[in-house]
């Protein structure tokens, strides 16, 4: 790695550590008495993940990806494994366009030939939409993104890695859908605003890293717009590190006590996941992109609104009670539980 590109990304490294501490401190000035907790686990914006099918065809090293799938063949026997457009059509009329759209969830987004169809949809009525994407997927997805990157409001592009810890197939077509990718998000004169490249390993794949290079060399992608994992989240105590052989990637440590509740002070959600759950393909939306296990459903947005949903443990005693003091299940197997002397935790930095 050259110097250029470590003073970059040392830059932006402090860069998000301040900032994520800038608005931690900006919201406990703003806080309900007595709703704290609560309030810190939600991030300013509601949004809404998508995962669009039941089992991705990759399983790379570090996603649970059977925990998802064996889950919900348990819970949901005979239910869809794939969105509809029709189960798509009747949850969208229970989440408001004011809500963040993000196309990561559970599987890759791209994984159904019906994406191109949902995002233009979404894109009419006025949604904003980011997007979380291996590039994989159906081929018909894969060759429309690369041609209309101007849909989303910010993409990440999670590559492979030169030691296979992602299984995704890099052929000639995935390498000219990347290609293109690139081509048409520079075209907009895209920043790490609006595009990062991203790394979970020591390198990129050869192929990939080929391309990269080649357009940090012209000028078009900034160093600062590579991302490289620096930790990993357990996905509610589902991976170990030590499996994985990754040098320089650390896990965060769990800080709540056996008992839940630690001198008296409040647990929260420093992922501020409260507001961000998981839309499944039959409708349900799971707690948030940690719970692969599917251990809270917060409900049914094909007949509840997003508003409700997200409202749910608030409104319910028990549940608010268990939530602030340290006991509320699955977040006690999560590491981004701790109390609210924490701030919040940044993306996969550290
Ligand atoms: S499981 Fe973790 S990330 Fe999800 S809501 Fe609970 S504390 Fe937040």
């Amino acid at each position: 790695m050259n110097l250029i590109r470590k003073i970059s990304q040392s830059f932006d490294k402090v860069k998000t550590k301040y900032y994520t501490k800038y608005l931690y401190y900006k919201k406990l000035k703003s806080l309900t008495p007595g709703k704290e907790s609560i309030e810190l686990s939600k991030a300013e914006v509601d949004s809404l993940e998508i995962s669009v099918k039941v089992g991705c065809g990759m399983y790379c090293d570090y996603c649970p990806q059977d925990s998802y799938i064996k889950n919900f063949k348990e819970n949901y026997q005979n239910q869809e494994r794939i969105l509809t457009p029709e189960t798509f059509e009747k949850v969208f009329q229970n989440v408001p366009n004011s809500t963040l759209i993000k196309w990561t969830g559970f599987t890759e987004p791209m994984g159904i030939p019906e994406f191109p169809t949902f995002v233009e949809s979404l894109a009419k009525k006025g949604y904003i939409q980011d997007i979380s994407t291996t590039l994989s997927g159906a081929k018909e997805s894969q060759i429309w993104f690369s041609k209309n990157v101007n849909l989303f409001n910010r993409i990440t592009l999670h590559l492979p890695d030169n030691k296979k810890l992602m299984k995704c197939n890099v052929n000639e077509l995935y390498l000219s859908v990347f290609r293109d990718t690139l081509e048409h998000s520079f075209s907009f004169g895209w920043d790490d605003s609006r595009m990062v490249l991203f790394l979970i390993g020591d390198d990129f794949h050869p192929q990939v890293k080929e391309i990269i290079d080649e357009f940090l060399k012209n000028g078009k992608l900034k160093p600062v717009q590579i991302h490289k994992a620096e930790v990993l989240n357990t996905r509610n105590s589902n991976i170990e590190l030590n499996k994985l052989n990754l040098e320089n990637v650390t896990m965060r440590e769990f800080q709540r006590d056996q008992d839940g509740m630690k001198n008296n002070i409040q647990y929260y959600c420093s992922y501020r996941r409260l507001n961000q759950g998981v839309l499944l393909p039959n409708g349900k939306v799971a707690l948030c992109c940690q719970d692969y296990n599917l251990d809270y459903i917060v409900g049914d947005l094909k007949t509840e609104t997003l508003a409700d949903l997200y409202k749910k443990i608030e409104n319910d005693e028990g549940m608010f009670n268990d939530f602030k003091n340290g006991k509320f299940f699955p977040c006690t197997k999560c590491e981004h539980y701790v109390t609210t002397d924490n701030s919040f935790s940044g993306h996969l930095r550290k």
